[in-house]
């Protein structure tokens, strides 16, 4: 995979492997293709778990309340993940850079190298508060968890869809009407 330049394509598929979670191996190697990953991994019986603990790790980053926080998780998982930056050509797919050993192959060990230093990328190049939850779900009782990576021009994402958006606004219009006072009786 090319990192390009904000680490967009990395920081979409973590949230997509967030957000739909693949049920076995496979589904996770499909998914590295759609995000234009082409190189083929060794396969090991606990990739699938692994892989899932690597995201679990990223929602910590997700989630993380404020900047500071979220710089000390990202780096803890950079740390573990990524070695010096080495130029590769591997699959003909021209030069680029690999931030981990060549040793590190397999698919939980790439991917957390692609996903953390794909997100400092966008964190950095685009701002340290593109990346949270869908707005919708800080509401209790609301269902939606999904993440939003927030790579529009204007940067003032907070909803994962159209549908999450319409939802917060009926109630934050039904809100308003019971205001101040609370719900009337007559
Ligand atoms: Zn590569
Ligand atoms: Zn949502």
């Amino acid at each position: 995979m090319h990192l390009n330049p904000y680490g967009e394509y990395a920081v979409l598929m973590a949230a997509s492997l967030a957000d739909d979670w693949p049920e076995d191996r496979a589904g996770i190697e499909a998914r590295t293709r759609e995000f234009g990953m082409t190189m083929d991994f060794a396969a090991s019986p606990d990739d699938h778990l692994r892989t899932r603990q690597v995201i679990d790790e990223w929602l910590r980053v997700v989630d993380a309340p404020e900047p500071g926080e979220r710089a000390r998780l990202l780096n803890e998982l950079m740390a573990r993940a990524t070695a010096y930056p080495r130029l590769t050509d591997h699959g003909g797919e021209g030069w680029h850079l690999h931030y981990r050993d060549d040793a590190n192959d397999s698919l939980p060990d790439v991917l957390r190298a692609v996903i953390s230093v794909g997100t400092a990328l966008h964190l950095t190049t685009r701002g340290i508060h593109r990346l949270g939850r869908c707005a919708a779900g800080n509401v209790e009782g609301d269902p939606c968890a999904a993440v939003v990576v927030d790579v529009t021009r204007n940067g003032r994402q907070r909803y994962c869809s159209v549908r999450c958006a319409n939802r917060d606004a009926v109630r934050r219009h039904r809100a308003r009407r019971v205001r101040p006072g609370g719900p009337r009786t007559h």
